[in-house]
């Protein structure tokens, strides 16, 4: 059974074709990256998937059950942006916490949501703390925990490490793949950076102009890449 299964998916905005008839699975527990040329339209691809855009043609179904009509909180899928959009005036706990409060459940679990998240990004110490007394890759890390304790069924990434330093993009990459071992969810990645696909993926979707031009693994898209386009931006050195 597939996680996500995209079928024929078009955008427009106004008269201009954002994603053209876009047709693939996303199978559960995958780590799959959408990698593409900036204006390309990944943003909109997750945005559509997260149901903060609408579909102007074609269905979105999750787990066998058509979603296109269904509101963001319905598919529930969390998304964690490259800006953080942290609440400044709330401490580390409250900000994680946050989304919980206001979906009315119970303290205790709650606490216990939060600890756990805190205690697997290693952030537990800086609970008290406000945004602004943290380090770019903490308050991204706490991004990612208020996704965390919302247990979605999808996590969605747009470029979440591009505001990082290049040190710092290749730790939290690394502990990414280790918060995807350990929790077993599916996740989608967005990044125009190769490396950065070629690390995460299980499998990459490369897209441009609004199509896919090729889905494999990035061993498949490194090997036999099915056309110039492919070749030259999985090939292309950063
Ligand atoms: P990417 O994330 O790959 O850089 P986007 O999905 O952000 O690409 O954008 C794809 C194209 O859609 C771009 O040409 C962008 O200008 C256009 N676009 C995105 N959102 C809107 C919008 N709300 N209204 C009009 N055009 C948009
Ligand atoms: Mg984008």
């Amino acid at each position: 059974m597939s996680a996500i299964s995209m079928q024929a998916v078009g955008k427009h905005f106004g008269k201009t074709d954002v994603i053209n008839n876009i047709s693939f699975d996303i199978y559960d527990g995958e780590f799959t990256v959408f990698v593409g040329p900036s204006g390309c339209g990944k943003s909109t691809l997750l945005r559509l998937i997260a149901g903060l855009e609408e579909v102007s043609s074609g269905n979105i179904v999750f787990d066998d059950e058509d979603v296109t009509e269904w509101t963001p909180a319905e598919r529930g899928v969390a998304m964690v942006f490259q800006s953080y959009a942290l609440y400044p005036h709330m401490n580390v706990y409250d900000n994680m916490a946050f989304g919980l409060k206001l979906a009315k459940k119970d303290p205790q679990s709650i606490r216990e949501r939060v600890e756990k998240a805190a205690q697997t990004l290693q952030i537990g110490h800086l609970l008290d703390r406000k945004p602004r007394e943290l380090s770019g890759g903490q308050r991204q890390r706490v991004a990612i925990g208020r996704a965390i304790v919302r247990q979605p069924r999808v996590f969605l990434f747009d470029e979440p490490l591009s505001n990082l330093d290049a040190a710092l993009r290749v730790q939290t990459r690394l502990e990414l793949k280790r918060l995807h071992a350990d929790l077993g969810t599916t996740m989608i990645y967005v990044t125009h950076d190769q490396v950065e696909a070629m690390t995460l993926a299980d499998r990459i979707v490369v897209l441009n102009d609004g199509r896919v031009e090729q889905i494999g693994s990035p061993l498949e898209l490194y090997r036999s890449p099915c056309n110039l386009f492919v070749a030259g931006f999985i090939g292309s050195p950063k």
